[in-house]
């Protein structure tokens, strides 16, 4: 990693589904020294591996809200490192995680969930007991993490069936990238995103000319934002480049559609973002 470089990694782009092709929500944001991870749903570890990321490195969590597929990763991520510590790319430093309110709940119940585990491998010596450690901590809007010139500032967000959920704005070296977490149209993502050169958002789509949606398609469409919405928020807010993730395509819908629904409107430039997509802040193009 050179001082200047600000590269965000799609971990997984996908939903729910446990699909092989789209991973759950996550997402690795390399700025200079820093490595900071946003989310962490299934198979996130798996990513950082596939990377040759080091686990050491992959110590610092951001949770946009306490849904499961943001959050099912974390086991892994905590538990899984600390055990190749002694050979040299496991994690000898705790887990810190980062979230909204209800994560100091869900991190101590994870710990005593795992006791036996705990007991058992923490008395081998090979497996670093400091790693094994994890640290939650609580944010609210306006709360920002400062360190080594890269700021990362939460914004509260609008996705319906949770709360609170958010987004969050990561600077550095003068370029800004958002990711939007999981929300519906939100006009606090659009202003948050003022300056984006990178604006990683969600969206959930069904095909446009089913009269009558299943109820579950309706209810989650609900929570999530449709491509006219997402075409709204790009045209408002301006980002140099608009990565979608969270896929959530409904009833067959296909990424050539979810392109033409946005760009009907929205004119700049627009990717589909997959697993292990690669993206250098304010250099716009993919890996
Ligand atoms: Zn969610
Ligand atoms: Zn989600």
């Amino acid at each position: 990693m050179a001082v200047e470089d600000f590269i965000v990694t799609l971990l997984g782009t996908g939903v729910p589904s446990p699909t092989l092709d789209r991973f759950g929500a996550s997402a690795l944001v390399q700025a200079g020294p820093e490595t900071l991870l946003f989310d962490c749903g299934r198979g996130a570890l798996q990513r950082i591996y596939q990377l040759n990321v080091s686990f050491q490195d992959a110590r610092l969590l951001f949770l946009t809200h306490l849904h499961t597929d943001h959050s099912t990763g974390i086991p892994d991520l905590w538990l899984t490192p600390p055990v190749f510590a002694s050979r040299g790319f496991g994690r000898s430093d705790a887990l810190q995680v980062y979230g909204p309110v209800g994560t100091n709940h869900m991190i101590h119940h994870l710990k005593e969930a795992y006791t036996a585990d705990k007991t058992a491998m923490t008395s081998a010596d090979f497996i670093n007991k400091t790693g094994y450690q994890m640290e939650p901590m609580e944010f609210a809007e306006g709360d920002a993490y400062e360190r080594n010139g890269v700021t990362v500032s939460a914004f509260l967000v609008d996705h319906v069936n949770i709360s609170p959920a958010y987004g969050f704005r990561v600077e550095y070296d003068g370029r800004v990238a958002v990711i939007s977490g999981d929300t519906t149209y939100s006009e606090n993502l659009i202003k948050h995103s003022e300056g984006a050169d990178l604006l990683i958002h969600e969206v959930a789509m069904a095909p446009e000319n089913l009269r009558d949606l299943p109820e579950y398609v309706e209810e989650v469409l609900g929570w999530h934002t449709t491509p006219e919405q997402a075409a709204k928020i790009f045209v408002k807010a301006k980002p140099k480049l608009a990565v979608y993730t969270h896929l959530a395509l409904f009833l067959g819908v296909t990424e050539e559609e979810l392109i033409a629904r946005t760009t009907k409107t929205y004119k700049g430039a627009l990717e589909v973002g997959y697993d292990l997509a690669r993206f250098e802040v304010g250099r716009d193009q993919p890996g």
